[in-house]
């Protein structure tokens, strides 16, 4: 059993095809794309990729089809060493995302679940112990989170993107939350019950999300860094800044991704959590500097 895993990640893995075109196609419209490409993705995956590269034992917990693709989607974590033999393998198909990408880097994307949607309640439990700092996203079943949480014996890191509706007593136990701006104020508005989606400053948005009950919110704000909030011993919300590095950046996709297994890795590693945001916003300033998600992690942490 997976005793000496420091991180596991409990979440998606698909292949992204991504077609690159002069520009998108219109409803009913077909356009000649000039190329394409096959590569890894799904941000479970992602995290665990980038999980194993800043240095964790880590093991991916998630579901494949019996397609080819499904090799492709855990190649470049086989080849990290990700531990991979509670990965489902199921009769459908591989999760698959189909990026449409235009000449001025607008895209579109439709994703099909497909093996990702079979990590339900069951499928997690049929799993059992999940070892070490458990990491989550928004991409399986909210029924598999939920059973996820339950069977984490440290803390959990949740990453709810997508924001899917999860019960408030587990989105509670995330330390930490983490997400961009956007997802931050969108899991305010469903603690708070409010119909309006809040406008407030990112400190301001990270307090009201300690106010709910939260004990730490990381929320990540693309080039400008990330911000950082936690209950100190007294009860009080702490509100850390912490600038991003400037770098050229050429593509940020997975960037969010590559930065919250970064940051489980540290946090594995014992890290307090402001130090282990800085590392993981370092981790992340690499990866934009690449084209593609999981192909621009870096392989050696020498430049961090
Ligand atoms: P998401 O992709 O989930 O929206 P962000 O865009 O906020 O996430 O990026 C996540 C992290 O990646 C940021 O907190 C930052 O550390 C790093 N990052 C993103 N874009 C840049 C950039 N242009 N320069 C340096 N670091 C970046």
């Amino acid at each position: 059993m997976a005793t000496n895993v420091q991180v596991t990640i409990v979440g998606s893995s698909n292949v992204d095809i991504t077609a690159l075109m002069d520009r998108l196609p219109g409803p009913g419209e077909t356009v000649l794309a000039d190329s394409y490409r096959l590569t890894p993705g799904g941000k479970g995956a992602n995290q665990a990729l980038a999980a194993a590269l800043a240095g964790a034992r880590t093991e991916f917990i998630g579901a494949v089809g019996n397609d080819s693709h499904a090799e492709i989607a855990l190649g470049q974590l086989a080849e990290a060493g990700v531990k991979l033999d509670r990965v489902a393998h199921t009769d459908g198909a591989t999760g698959v995302a189909i990026i449409s990408v235009d000449a001025q880097a607008e895209n579109s994307i439709a994703v099909i679940s497909g093996a990702n949607a079979t990590m339900d309640a069951p499928a997690v439990n049929a799993a059992g112990e999940l070892s070490g700092i458990l990491v989550l996203q928004g991409e399986i079943p909210a029924s598999g989170i939920r059973a996820a949480f339950d069977a984490a014996r440290e803390q959990v890191v949740l990453n709810l993107a997508p924001v899917i509706e999860l019960d408030r007593e587990y989105l509670v136990r995330a330390n930490p939350l983490v997400a961009n701006e956007h997802e931050a104020a969108l899991i305010l508005r469903q603690l708070e019950g409010s119909a309006e989606l809040s406008t407030d400053p990112e400190p301001v948005i990270a307090r009201r999300l300690c106010a709910q009950g939260l004990s730490s919110v990381v929320v990540t704000l693309g080039g400008e860094g990330c911000l950082v909030a936690s209950l100190d011993g007294d009860g009080k919300v702490d509100v850390t800044r912490i600038p991003a590095r400037k770098v050229e950046a050429v593509d940020t996709t997975g960037a969010g991704d590559a930065f919250t297994g970064a940051l489980a890795a540290r946090l594995a590693h014992g890290d307090p959590l402001v130090e282990a945001a800085d590392f993981a916003g370092r981790f992340a300033a690499l990866t934009v500097q690449h084209h593609g998600a999981q192909a621009s992690y870096p392989r050696s942490l020498e430049n961090l």
